[in-house]
């Protein structure tokens, strides 16, 4: 049999909590590959194992995959011609196809009880060998299967492994794979509950849905000749294999979320974008061949090719993330980042309060890498803290110090009452008329300036920004009470 010529490509996650960052790069691999092709995505829930489901996982995989771009052409909420896209929907299925398997000779029925099972678990353990299911039933007759499913005893269908010869299966990643066909277990394919299991499903419904190419983390890649040996007993055409190397946290340990590890959502959450989370995710574990790290999403269509993609796992490296988020931060335009941003300082302070809105965006899209610093960088603009150090006037390379402060700071008063319109330009013509009046540094007037404004030995912006975007009233308010701190 022929593939179909044109790629189509699915995305399979199971529905058991937020869409991981493995996950995640799976989708998107899958996604760049089919779009690069001119091919098909397609979205499938893999909700057949029921005790791993949870609640609403599924909504979540469809606004995750929306939230990263990642627009399918069918799937369960924007249908298509090979539905349904739900595997508990496409029950009846797998049955049909399970039992044309027992006719064919290449499954059979299985009553094993859990009682028989484990102990044979527990015999192969003895012996130091993994768990091998013994054929118990392949030799059952016609009639007594007949009996016994008449009877309503639980049973499930088992793919019949070859016992001799070798099984190779080709990867576009990992080259040719070949398994000993003794070493392969008669894997249930229809569960007692009626359902498949993964080993069944992805091959009938890869099969059913036209996937072409088939893109999925390197734990599979072991089962792959059990899924051939399916594709073969059926005569389907095999799809083309594309196994990704694991995304892990160290070299010892995977990511995952259920040890702690940030899911796509936490990372919005925690204020990165999400296509700076999806140009990093891009680049883990494949390799464009040049050194362009920033790329767009077009960019990374028209660039990606599974020739780049590594064998070695990848690393999650959060400093590198945040790298990707600053550079994405610093490359938006001034009406991007304003609307980025605005919610985060909206609830760090009360933005009507402040002179000018637009200066303290400017100073904080340089500085800001990851939008959760916003609220620490802009608190002080909101509320100083007024029980700061007095010591903080103290500032060895400035040439400060307390008593400097005390004799600055009327004088910064001063000139700073009689600036007639309160724009940075009129504040920095004022306290540098001050600089030169007095024959000081600099910092002896700006320093102590802004010390008596913030309340903080760090700022984002100096004296003349911050007293700009405080405006007039604040700033004076600021500079009065830190002349009655210093006593005056
Ligand atoms: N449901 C499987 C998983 O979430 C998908 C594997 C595949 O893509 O075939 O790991």
């Amino acid at each position: 049999m022929i593939m179909p010529d044109t790629v189509r490509t699915r995305f399979a996650p199971s529905p058991t909590g937020y869409l991981h960052i493995g996950g995640l790069r799976t989708a998107l691999y899958t996604y760049l590959f089919a779009r690069k092709a001119g091919g098909k995505f397609i979205l499938r829930i893999e909700d057949t194992d029921q005790q791993r489901q949870v609640e609403g996982a599924t909504e979540l995989i469809y606004q995750s995959m929306r939230q990263a771009g990642l627009d399918y052409d069918e799937g369960p909420d924007v249908g298509g011609d090979y539905g349904p896209y739900i595997q508990t929907e496409r029950r009846a299925l797998y049955r049909q196809y399970a039992e044309q398997l027992v006719r064919a000779g290449k499954a059979y029925y299985c009553f094993c009880t859990k009682e028989r099972l484990d102990e044979l678990r527990a015999a192969c353990e003895a012996k130091g060998e993994t768990f091998k299911y013994d054929k118990h039933c392949k030799s059952l007759s016609q009639e007594e299967i007949q009996r016994r499913i008449d009877a309503g005893e639980p049973y499930v269908i088992r793919q019949d492994m070859p016992t001799e010869g070798t099984t190779t299966f080709e990867d576009m990643v990992f080259g040719s794979v070949t398994v000993e066909n003794d070493t392969l277990d008669d894997v249930v394919l229809l569960k007692s509950d009626g359902l498949p299991t993964y080993n069944f499903a992805n091959v009938v419904d890869d099969h059913l849905m036209h996937i072409t190419h088939v893109m999925r983390g390197t734990e599979y890649l072991s089962s792959s000749p059990k899924y051939n040996l399916l594709y073969e007993a059926f005569g389907w055409p095999i799809p083309h294999y594309i196994h990704l190397p694991p995304v892990m946290k160290d070299t010892h340990r995977k990511l995952s979320k259920r040890h702690g590890d940030p899911s796509f959502e936490d990372l919005l959450r925690a204020g990165f974008l999400k296509e700076a989370v999806v140009n990093y995710i891009a680049l883990l574990g494949w390799n464009p061949g040049t050194n362009q790290e920033l790329f767009t999403k077009e960019e990374l269509i028209e660039a990606f090719d599974i020739k780049g993609i590594n064998k070695a796992p990848a690393i999650f490296d959060m400093a590198k993330l945040t790298w990707f988020n600053a550079a994405y931060i610093r490359k938006m335009t001034r009406e991007q980042w304003r609307k980025t941003a605005m919610p985060y300082l909206a609830r760090a302070l009360d933005v009507d309060q402040l002179a000018d809105v637009d200066m303290l965006l400017d100073i904080l899209q340089p500085r800001v890498e990851v939008l959760t610093q916003i609220a620490d960088l802009v608190g002080f603009f909101g509320r100083m803290d007024e029980d700061y150090d007095l010591a903080l006037f103290a500032h060895k390379k400035m040439k400060t110090s307390v008593e400097q402060a005390r004799e600055m700071l009327p004088r910064i008063e001063q000139v700073l009452t009689s600036v007639k319109d309160w724009t940075a330009e009129a504040l920095h013509e004022a306290l540098f008329g001050l600089v030169a009046d007095l024959g000081v540094k600099n910092g002896q007037v700006l320093w102590p300036a802004r010390i008596a404004i913030t309340g903080k030995q760090s700022t984002a912006g100096g004296a003349i920004e911050i007293a700009a975007i405080l405006g007039r009233q604040e700033t004076m308010r600021r500079i009065a009470l830190s002349k009655r701190k210093l006593g005056l």
